[in-house]
């Protein structure tokens, strides 16, 4: 346990600070005021203290897949789903273990505290995959905070058994519903998925992260219904949107409408830039769209965005290395947030705003919260996304990790 964190720089505030540790938790935030440092005392030396990293998207037991799957010639997603079909039906818990652990050591390497998993579960992948993420949580424990959704990756109609899997997931120890609404073969199918979610979520009193509109068709609707039934649910700041790629190409009279309803159901939305942009406008000859949702419009509307890695090294996405750094730098540039004020909020996407999303209420620099930290040689928030350095420190709960 470290007593002292010394000579730390703190977001927006000028000059140097001592966090004071006591358990697990910040004790005390000071002004620095004293040059020399006591043993075990962590020193800084003038470098970016933050609340560790939240990686809010991530599908654990595909890490590392690429090799085991046959190439993506057309880089979609369909097809990338059709080529995991196949290759899951030979994976075992053991296996899907051993490269859960190696993204998760990677992210924490990088100074992510927290991830949301999605896990695979249905027909095909049964609860195998399932058993080896909830393994790989275990053998990490202590280190890194993992929520793991339920997520019906072959739909949840077209899938038919994917919802009695995903409650004997939930059983397992799952803390999430998760769902792929616009993967249904018709739009009445998908608000029926997304009304099977919701029966499933209130069975548990859990939470909703779904994946939608996963598309740069402006013909998917999804995520409307979603935030429709959570307003008519009482789910308002307990569902989560991911992707939500289609939002970007409505005509601006539809998007605002959506836009708003999502603000006013609360629904928090992840974008995941690199994926994104690697999996949408496969369609597009040129002008290609950048396949993200409209990340600004909804920021400004009040909704809260965070970013996510989704894919490491597998056959939707061959790159991604589990940074936070690099998915706030990608989101940086796909979505033009490019003025120090914008810069800021970038950070928040991997930062506070997963945090609301996972409603934790202790995260932070502040007395009373959890001493989860990583420790930046740079000097500031945009140096920090410019330069992406690896961490010179990360702590979990007031230890190193
Ligand atoms: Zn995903």
């Amino acid at each position: 346990m470290i007593p002292r964190i010394r000579r730390a720089r703190l977001r927006g505030q000028d000059g140097l600070h001592v966090l004071e540790l006591k358990d697990d938790r910040i004790a005390t935030v000071t002004p620095e005021r004293d040059a020399s440092l006591a043993d075990g005392e962590l020193d800084a030396a003038g470098g970016l203290v933050l609340p560790s990293f939240i990686d809010l998207h991530l599908h654990l037991d595909l890490a590392y897949s690429l090799d085991l799957v046959p190439p993506n010639r057309s880089g979609t997603l369909v097809e990338a789903i059709g080529l995991y079909a196949a290759a899951k039906e030979n994976f075992t818990p053991a296996s899907v273990c051993e490269r859960a652990v190696r993204a998760i050591e990677d992210e924490i390497a990088f100074g992510t505290g927290a991830i949301r998993n999605h896990v695979d579960v249905g027909q095909t992948a049964g609860l195998r995959l399932c058993e080896g993420v909830l393994a790989a949580r275990e053998k990490t424990k202590g280190r890194i905070d993992i929520q793991i959704v339920t997520f019906p990756q072959d739909g949840v109609i077209r899938d038919a058994g994917a919802i009695d899997r995903m409650r004997e997931a939930m059983r397992m120890g799952c803390d999430l519903v998760g769902g792929i609404a616009h993967y249904e073969r018709t739009p009445t199918d998908s608000q029926r998925q997304i009304e099977l979610l919701f029966d499933l979520a209130e069975e548990f009193d859990a939470d909703i992260d779904c994946h939608i509109d996963e598309t740069d068709s402006p013909e998917s609707r999804c995520v409307e219904y979603l935030a429709a039934e959570t307003i008519k649910r009482g789910w308002q700041g307990r569902v989560t949107a991911s992707h939500v790629c289609a939002l970007a190409s409505y005509e601006p009279v539809h998007a605002a409408k959506v836009v708003a309803l999502l603000a006013e159901a609360h629904v928090h939305v992840v974008t995941n830039p690199g994926v994104n942009l690697h999996l949408q406008g496969r369609f597009d000859t040129y002008p290609k769209r950048r396949g993200l949702t409209r990340v600004r419009q909804l920021m400004t509307a009040g909704v809260n965005v965070s970013a996510g890695q989704d894919c490491i090294k597998d056959p939707f996405y061959p790159f991604g290395t589990g940074q936070m750094l690099e998915v706030a730098h990608l989101l940086a540039h796909a979505d033009h947030l490019s003025s120090a004020s914008q810069i800021e909020q970038v950070m928040d996407a991997i930062t506070v705003n997963p945090a609301r999303a996972m409603r934790r209420t202790d995260y932070g620099i502040e007395p009373g919260c959890r001493a989860d930290l990583v420790v930046l040689p740079v000097e500031n928030v945009h140096e920090a996304i410019r330069l992406r350095p690896r961490p010179t420190a990360v702590l979990k709960a007031g230890r190193h990790v």
